[in-house]
């Protein structure tokens, strides 16, 4: 998608106020960080400790636990783990872990349409970073950001670090220039260096991945946003430049996916796991994956991958925007007839539906409760959450469920089809023809009622179906 081709302006510009605490602190952390240049305050100490601080706030506070823990659960650990993180990534001064999911989940909700907050499409600068110096319509306050991360606005440590992470910010400047005084009276040199410096190259390593990494590199998938794969991004900011892999699997703990994407961050990742820190660790969704351009251009395994795929019949219309699999392998009774098989297809099918209507039903009626706060302590509203949400995803499993038995059972009507002496194959085929119709058509519901609920129930992580539903 070529860039010059479309303009975004910025939304809702006329309600856009800038945000002066937030230019003041940015501008004044880049002027005092200039100081490094000074060659009287610069020390290897100093920069070793900007170092350990970079790679502590960039990549176990930003990269590992604000992005692919926090907003798209890519792994789960222990809850003590997830603070800790957060506490490093609070010291990177990019906001509290809710504010910074909340926005970041937006702009995969919105990736370079209108309300997505940071899209290169208005200009670089404005993806870069001057989208930070102005509140936006509908996200700057946190009751109305919060919405985007109920999950951990239910949280009262994530909320505590939230509302203060400057002031964890402020509290370790003091104690690195302690620290610094302490260690040989260079205070001032770990305080420029390992503070000021570090906190302004680690902003414009995150701002790259939102401005760069959205307009220069190369593709893996054609994703309806403009994002792209970036080897220098990668290098700066721990992985996070292979952007475009991401949009396409964002659930997935691995950023890189071809043998030169190196993603450090994974590896660690991956570590942790190996000492029992991390757990359900996301791979790559091999659904997505077969849809890698690099792999696509061949034809044979293109062939390959949509054999390997249980719904390859529907291979025209299917195309899966959540990452759910609603392909779940399924024993489903043999039928002896196609006329058994075909109404067998007709009633699960129709269960399909019926059980998407019900997930759509609970999840519409709850978002048109009004006054819906998480913030609110009463445990009442939590639970009435709770409910909604249990029920909206549970009604979108069965009706997965369903769906899938549909897909075994039109299986046996195309067997039965081939099957048949060549005399009838023709009224056969017509039985083949409807049943795939309705299989379509079932699928096309599902795909749209998921992503709905998704929706609405946004920030609460995505329902991942599982074989053992
Ligand atoms: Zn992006
Ligand atoms: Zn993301």
């Amino acid at each position: 998608m070529a860039v010059e081709s479309r303009k975004l302006a910025i939304y809702k510009k006329d309600e856009r106020k800038l945000q002066w605490t937030t230019i003041v602190a940015i501008g004044m952390i880049h002027v005092v960080a200039l100081l490094a240049f000074r060659e009287d305050l610069f020390t290897y100490s100093g920069l070793a400790v900007a170092f350990f601080m970079y790679v502590l706030t960039g990549m176990f506070g930003i990269t590992i636990c604000y992005h692919r823990l926090l907003t798209h659960r890519s792994f789960r650990t222990y809850k003590w783990m997830e603070y800790f993180l957060t506490f490093c990534a609070c010291q990177a001064l990019q906001s509290g872990p809710i504010e910074w999911t909340a926005m970041h989940r937006i702009h995969h909700k919105e990736a370079d349409e209108e309300p997505d907050p940071h899209s290169p499409l208005v200009n670089f600068l404005w993806a870069h970073a001057g989208w930070l110096f102005y509140d936006m319509p509908g996200a700057h306050t946190y009751k109305q950001y919060s919405r985007f991360a109920k999950d951990l606005a239910r949280d009262p440590v994530q909320r505590f670090l939230n509302k203060n992470f400057y002031m964890i910010y402020i509290a370790t400047a003091l104690i690195i220039y302690a620290a610094g005084e302490l260690y040989a009276g260079i205070g001032l040199s770990w305080l420029i260096w390992g503070v000021f410096a570090r906190t302004v190259f680690l902003w414009h390593a995150t701002w790259l991945v939102n401005s760069a990494t959205h307009l220069w590199g190369y593709r893996n998938y054609n994703t309806d946003e403009d994002s792209t794969n970036n080897w220098w991004v990668a290098l700066i900011s721990f992985g996070e430049g292979w952007h475009n892999n991401h949009h396409a699997d964002q659930r997935s703990a691995a950023h890189g996916q071809r043998w030169f994407e190196f993603d450090i961050s994974y590896v660690v990742i991956k570590c942790m796991e190996k000492l029992g820190l991390a757990w359900d660790v996301v791979s790559p969704s091999k659904r997505v994956v077969a849809k890698r351009i690099d792999i696509m251009v061949d034809d044979e395994a293109l062939k390959i991958a949509d054999e390997r795929r249980k719904d390859a019949m529907l291979e025209s219309t299917s195309q899966l925007s959540t990452q759910t699999d609603p392909t779940i392998p399924v024993e489903v009774k043999q039928m002896s007839s196609i006329s058994e098989a075909f109404d067998a297809l007709i009633s699960a099918a129709s269960r399909a539906n019926e059980h998407a209507r019900n997930a759509f039903m609970k999840a519409d009626s709850f978002e048109k409760r009004e006054d819906i706060t998480v913030d609110l302590k009463e445990s009442e509203e939590k639970q009435i959450f709770e409910k909604a949400k249990d029920f909206a995803f549970s009604s979108v499993e069965q009706a997965k469920y369903a769906y899938a038995e549909s897909l075994e059972f039109a299986s046996q009507v195309k067997a039965f089809c081939l099957d048949a002496s060549h005399d009838s194959q023709e009224e056969l085929k017509n039985f083949e023809k409807r049943g795939q119709f309705i299989t379509e058509h079932t699928y096309n519901a599902l795909v749209r009622i998921t992503d709905e609920v998704t929706r609405i129930f946004q920030g609460i992580g995505r329902p991942v179906i599982t074989s053992s539903v």
